[in-house]
């Protein structure tokens, strides 16, 4: 039996009313680490991950019309039109799973974005908890990015590093066995066009959740380890929970 989304709404703000949930938005370009940090933050904060990027990747190996239309676009490195975007990540947020709370990694991109996420939890009686920006030079995303790998199990989507984070067994995921694949939209030429379009719209939403308040930048080099990284993250997050 399909339940009602008015009653499922009511039921959410009166769950929202006295836990309130974590809500992290995880900023940065390509390969800044945002699925690094979001996969082993949300378990240990048993919060979702909700990566747009694997959202939108998902519906691509599902082939649908929407899909193949999604994968043009990816590989071209653009956006996805936000219409899109809001419908497949509403749907993940609004699963009483995640109600707790979700680190949301690769969203917002553009100011637009940031502007619907406020208004959908102003909709919801919550907040963003905090805005977690990741920043990292262009030298050291092209040397993260080059040898990134994910798992091609959809469901799995596990991310690894041929030098900062390998498998056990090359090639293979250590999560489900699975061949490790490069992303299509981590070849050189569509990076470059992915790091113009993130600078374009990066500066915007900087502005929006510095105006807004909740703004808590980190500045990491690829001399970082991800637990050092992961730390900063994790404190910042927990510090903005119990403002
Ligand atoms: P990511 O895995 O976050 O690097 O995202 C991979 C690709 O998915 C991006 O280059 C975009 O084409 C698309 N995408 C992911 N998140 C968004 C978003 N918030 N808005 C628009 N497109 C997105």
């Amino acid at each position: 039996m399909k339940i009602p989304r008015f009653l499922t709404g009511f039921a959410r703000s009166l769950v929202f009313l006295f836990r309130r949930p974590i809500y992290v938005t995880l900023m940065g370009g390509p390969g800044a680490g945002k699925g690094t940090v979001a996969q082993s933050l949300a378990p240990q904060l048993g919060l979702a991950h909700l990566s747009t990027g694997a959202l939108m990747r998902r519906e691509v190996a599902q082939n649908t019309p929407l899909g193949q239309k999604i994968e043009k676009i990816m590989k071209a490195g653009k956006l996805v039109p936000d219409e899109i975007v809001f419908k497949l990540l509403e749907q993940e947020l609004e699963r009483p799973a995640n109600w707790r709370g979700a680190i949301l990694d690769g969203f917002p991109r553009t100011r637009a974005q940031a502007e619907w996420l406020s208004a959908l939890f102003g909709k919801w009686y919550t907040r963003l908890t905090v805005a977690v920006q990741l920043e990292v030079s262009e030298a050291d995303i092209i040397e993260r990015l080059s040898g990134r790998r994910v798992c091609s199990n959809t469901t799995c989507g596990n991310t690894y590093h041929v030098k900062f984070n390998p498998p056990k067994n090359e090639g293979v995921c250590d999560k489900c066995k699975s061949a490790l694949t490069q992303r299509a939209d981590d070849k050189p030429e569509v990076v470059l066009a992915r790091l113009v379009e993130y600078r374009a719209a990066q500066a915007p939403i900087l502005e929006y959740y510095k105006h807004v308040g909740g703004l808590w930048s980190i500045h990491t080099t690829n001399a970082n380890t991800p637990a050092q990284v992961l730390a900063n993250v994790k404190s910042a997050v927990l510090a903005s929970a119990n403002r």
